[in-house]
């Protein structure tokens, strides 16, 4: 869908506050009143738009927050929750219950693996892990079970990219929910205009992108969006992952730079993994011609946000990727941390960290080597500057030999 444009939707959305304030007020209530004992119970049984009751359901500021990432991502309606994992989980378990079987991918945030791998066979949901770029591997694991395929559009940390349009076609053909996370891509792909049913964020990351505060939100269909609200039986309700007001309130006021920060993540990043690619590092970056699903990118994407932040290489061993972590945290070039979408580059080697709950025989298969190293591409201004540096930096613990 290469004529969406998602940071224009967001920006013709218009809020006022309570006194004509630019920025709409903050709803600083956990519980609200209502004139008539009839509109409470009206509003229990969710038949009162308007009407907010307790803040475990919704907020005014929630809300608001919901209504522009809906706009981003070009869906009915989004319900925002306090955390990435506060939206995964209630997704999939709104959508399956005992007997019922995922595709997933192999390659997603460790968090949703281990959900998938480790929790939900407890509630007899099945999941069957696969690589989502071999089309036909993921319909030779459906069943007639299977309610869902669950993705990254840019996997964390191989950088693995979705065919989202023919996932979403392999979905529909056998009467499946697609649901993908979008969380390494905001904006520059928008996963509801190729198809996916439901798409889910962390806020954690670039949405939010002062690594302030966690934050997550589901978009969808508005019978999806409020099933998951249902004071009945409602899994976002009922777990209870809700974001505060205060917080949605300021990830709101952050998410008006999201596309200027998108580009300049993007654009950073791009001319790291070309220099690093040219001086011969293995590197991994969705914007390279050598990279497997550059094309498939390409596709999707809307072009003026770019590939993203978020490049990979190999250090060639777990002691030289951490040593160069180490050094270059010195040199104040980022930060050795998890998550990413900083103004500051961050970095990390996802086989300890990040992906260390994906079992060690596994990360191998996937090809998820001990020397891999995650970079988060922050928005230095002088991008030139820091790739002198950061080859300094390798060549000092012999990463690069000169
Ligand atoms: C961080 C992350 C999550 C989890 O989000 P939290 O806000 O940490 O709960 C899910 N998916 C991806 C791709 C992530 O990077």
């Amino acid at each position: 869908m290469k004529d969406f444009k998602p940071a224009n939707e967001i920006q013709d959305l218009q809020y006022f506050g309570e006194f004509g304030g630019v920025n709409p007020s903050i709803s600083d209530s956990s519980t609200y009143t209502f004139l008539s004992a009839k509109t409470m119970f009206d509003t229990f049984e969710g038949n009162t738009d308007g009407c907010y009751l307790y803040s475990r359901h919704s907020t005014p500021s929630n809300l608001y927050l919901g209504e522009a990432l809906a706009a981003m991502e070009g869906t009915e309606t989004a319900n925002v929750a306090g955390s990435g994992m506060g939206a995964i989980t209630p997704t999939i378990l709104q959508i399956c219950g005992a007997g019922d079987h995922i595709v997933s991918s192999r390659t997603i945030y460790g968090g949703t693996y281990a959900f998938l791998k480790n929790f939900t066979p407890r509630m007899g949901i099945e999941t069957s892990f696969v690589d989502i770029t071999k089309l036909d591997i993921v319909e030779a694991e459906i069943t007639k079970n299977t309610k869902m395929i669950y993705c990254e559009s840019v996997s964390n940390p191989l950088l693995e990219v979705a065919d989202i349009k023919a996932l979403s076609a392999l979905a529909k053909k056998h009467n499946l929910q697609l649901v993908v996370d979008n969380t390494f891509s905001p904006l520059s792909i928008s996963p509801a205009k190729l198809g996916a049913d439901v798409v889910i964020h962390s806020l954690t990351k670039f949405i939010n992108g002062s690594s302030d505060t966690m934050g997550g939100v589901i978009c969808g269909t508005s019978d999806f969006v409020n099933s998951t609200k249902s004071v009945i039986d409602g899994a976002s309700m009922l777990l209870g992952a809700s974001m505060d007001s205060l917080r949605s309130s300021s990830i709101l006021k952050n998410m008006r730079t999201l596309h200027i920060r998108m580009k300049q993540h993007s654009k950073n990043a791009a001319f790291l993994a070309e220099k690093f690619e040219s001086i011969g590092l293995k590197t991994v970056y969705p914007g390279l011609e050598s990279h497997p699903s550059h094309t498939v990118f390409k596709s999707m994407m809307n072009e003026e946000y770019g590939f993203g932040g978020i490049l990979t290489i190999d250090a060639g061993s777990l002691e030289k990727a951490n040593a160069l972590m180490e050094l270059m945290q010195e040199k104040n070039l980022g930060y050795l941390a998890v998550s990413l979408g900083f103004y500051k580059t961050l970095f990390s080697a996802p086989g300890t960290s990040t992906s260390s709950e994906i079992p060690a025989d596994e990360q191998k298969e996937m090809g998820l080597t001990d020397g891999l190293i995650r970079f988060s591409i922050g928005l230095d201004n002088d991008i030139e500057r820091t790739y002198q540096m950061m080859k300094n930096c390798m060549i000092e613990v012999g990463v690069l030999h000169t």
